[in-house]
């Protein structure tokens, strides 16, 4: 799916160069997924490319965690004409709200934009549980982990990438006498 990546690059998404990230660590490239889905058919057709891996699961809902998983999970359910909801934080703990409820046995599919670790599709995951779901699969358009994150269901992802993450203090960058910049402070 390398059009995917291409499509990053287009637009500022994934960019390349020698980040400080809020973690502290140094990366040679950074994403930020809402770039690439500002474009409504931009969103529909990676929307529609995720749920053509499911269409034989007759899935009952999807469902993402929220801000992340938003915009390109409104669009997964759009493609498989299915309701969508969302969990989000509520002091720090994934919670369902805004009245969302779900019925015994519910097939749901969750649909995030990035994995990293899998931590908050797992968290997703727990909350929907919780409140009587069955979770299914899961699925995002990028894996940063290139396939290692285990969130307990099967899961796919459109593009697959190793995105390598430095200690400032063994960064490859710095060590080439390179200065570490955070995200959008220059161009
Ligand atoms: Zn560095």
């Amino acid at each position: 799916m390398d059009h995917i990546l291409e499509h990053f690059r287009q637009t500022d998404a994934l960019l390349d160069g020698h980040f400080l990230l809020s973690s502290g660590l140094h990366s040679p490239n950074y994403l930020q997924c809402a770039l690439a889905l500002q474009e409504p058919y931009d969103a529909e057709r990676f929307g529609r490319a995720i749920a053509d891996n499911f269409r034989e699961l007759e899935i009952h809902t999807v469902a993402s965690p929220a801000i992340g998983g938003l915009v390109i999970g409104f669009a997964v359910a759009q493609a498989l004409d299915v309701r969508f909801i969302w969990t989000e934080r509520q002091e720090g703990v994934m919670t369902l709200r805004r009245g969302f409820t779900l019925k015994p046995g519910e097939k749901i599919l969750v649909v995030e934009d990035v994995i990293t670790t899998g931590g908050s599709t797992r968290e997703c995951i727990a909350a929907l549980e919780s409140n009587g779901g069955n979770v299914v699969a899961a699925a995002s358009i990028i894996d940063r982990s290139n396939g290692v994150a285990d969130v307990g269901v099967p899961r796919i992802a459109l593009v697959k990438m190793d995105v390598p993450t430095y200690q400032p203090d063994s960064c490859p960058l710095c060590a080439g006498g390179d200065v570490a910049y955070k995200p959008g402070s220059r161009k």
